[in-house]
């Protein structure tokens, strides 16, 4: 069994989550498999190194989960993007657009600086505006983007062709 059937194996289809319509990706059985856990936390390692990263960004929630075992592993940092309102320190806010409204995402304006190079990390990519988001924060904040992982891509939403521009042609990898 190769690692991409073992993760794609571990990835639960939930219809009508959360809301009718709708076809959740679950990770929760990967991350309870520490064999599926262990070789995905591998892949994004590697990748981390491809990426030459100096900095690995966990996108809240699920991202915080993949990317820090990612950091410990690689050896660098891990700098937590978070839903506007939860970070004590002086932040760097974004906005983007949803189906219905907008949302907006901070990060330590401390935390990120001239001279990093960021690889991002989230579970899921769709339409790409939370990814899309950061790599803005990641540039205001004066840092490079070394590239953007994430477990799947939802290849039928235009999530890539979305985050084409902000990411001014570093890689974008779906596992
Ligand atoms: P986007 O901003 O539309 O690309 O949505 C991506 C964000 O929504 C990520 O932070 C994901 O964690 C979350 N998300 C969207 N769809 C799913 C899903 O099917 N499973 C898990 N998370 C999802």
């Amino acid at each position: 069994q190769s690692a991409r059937e073992l993760l794609l194996s571990r990835i639960r289809d939930v219809p009508d989550y959360p809301k009718p319509g709708v076809m959740f990706k679950d990770i929760t059985p990967l991350l309870a498999d520490p064999k599926a856990f262990a070789a995905l936390t591998d892949a994004l390692v590697e990748l981390a190194g491809r990426y030459g990263a100096t900095k690995i960004v966990g996108l809240e929630a699920r991202g915080f989960i993949l990317a820090a075992p990612v950091a410990v592993q690689a050896g660098i940092g891990f700098v937590p993007v978070r839903k506007a309102g939860k970070l004590p320190g002086a932040t760097l806010a974004q906005s983007y657009e949803l189906e219905y409204g907008t949302a907006e995402i901070e990060v330590h304006a401390e935390d990120l600086s001239a001279g990093d190079r960021v690889m991002v990390i989230d579970d899921v990519l769709a339409t790409g505006g939370t990814a899309g988001a950061s790599l803005e924060l990641i540039r205001r904040a004066g840092a490079e983007v070394a590239g953007v992982a994430v477990l799947m891509e939802l290849s039928f939403l235009p999530g890539r062709k979305r985050l084409d521009g902000a990411l001014g042609g570093a890689p974008l990898d779906a596992l």
